[in-house]
C-alpha cells in the first residue's frame, strides 16, 4: 500500500512526529479548523447531555468519561472510535433502568426494545430507535455522519428517559486566578458546545462549555 489513503483520519500524527525533530507542522491547522466546525454541528443539533442520567448514575464519573471521551472522538474525526463508547453509555442506562433482578443479562437489542415500549407515547423518538437500530447492526466501517447520528439519538434517549433538573449547577475552576466558582445552566441550555460567560471576581470573563 502506497501512502496514506483517504482512509487516514486528519490527525496529522506524522507531522506530530516530525515537530519533534524541529520540523513545521503543516497539518494542525487543518485540524483545529474541521474540529470546530463538527463542534458548531454539534451545536446546531442542540444534543443534550444528559445530566438526568448523571444525576442518577452511581458512577457519574465513569459516565463522563466516556461521554466525553466519545464526542472528542467524534470532534478528531475517529468516528469508529466514537461510537462503542456512546454505546456503552446507552447499554449503562438502559440496564440500570430495566434491569432487574427477574431480568438479568439483558441483551442490549432487548434493552432497546424495553427503552421504545416506555417511550412509545413519543411518536418524536421513532425514528431514533430505528436509526439506532440499523447502526448497531452496522458491520462496515463507521462513518462520520453514522457516528453524528448515534451520539445524536443516544443523547436523546438517555435524555428522555432520565429528564434533566431544571437547572444544572456546574463547578468550575477560573483559569486565571484558581478560584472556584458555580455556573447554572437552565435546562434548554444543557447541550453539547454550548457555552455561557462566566465573569469571575478577579475580571477575567471565562467562556465555560458543556462537553
Ligand atoms: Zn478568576
Amino acid at each position: 500500500m502506497e501512502g496514506p489513503g483517504p482512509f487516514v483520519s486528519d490527525l496529522p500524527l506524522g507531522d506530530s512526529v516530525g515537530s519533534l525533530k524541529g520540523m513545521y507542522m503543516t497539518g494542525w491547522g487543518n485540524v483545529f479548523y474541521n474540529y470546530s466546525k463538527r463542534l458548531e454541528q454539534l451545536k446546531y443539533f442542540k444534543i443534550p447531555k444528559p445530566f438526568g442520567f448523571l444525576l442518577a448514575s452511581s458512577e457519574p464519573q465513569k459516565i463522563e468519561v466516556l461521554l466525553w471521551e466519545s464526542f472528542q472522538c467524534y470532534l478528531l474525526n475517529l468516528p469508529n472510535a466514537s461510537l462503542p463508547l456512546i454505546i456503552r453509555v446507552l447499554e449503562i442506562a438502559l440496564k440500570q433502568k430495566f434491569q432487574n433482578k427477574s431480568q438479568q443479562n439483558l441483551r442490549l437489542v432487548d434493552l432497546i426494545d424495553l427503552a421504545e415500549a416506555q417511550l412509545k407515547e413519543k411518536k418524536e423518538m421513532a425514528h431514533a430507535f430505528r436509526r439506532l437500530r440499523n447502526i448497531i447492526h452496522e458491520n462496515t466501517l463507521i462513518s462520520e455522519q453514522t457516528s453524528l447520528d448515534a451520539l445524536r439519538y443516544i443523547s436523546d434517549i438517555v435524555n428522555t428517559l432520565y429528564p434533566s433538573p431544571q437547572k444544572v449547577r456546574i463547578p468550575m475552576k477560573c483559569p486565571y486566578c484558581g478560584k472556584q466558582g458555580k455556573i447554572d445552566f437552565q435546562s434548554n441550555e444543557c447541550y453539547i458546545g454550548n457555552e455561557k460567560t462566566y465573569n469571575c471576581k478577579c475580571g477575567k470573563t471565562i467562556y465555560p462549555l458543556i462537553l
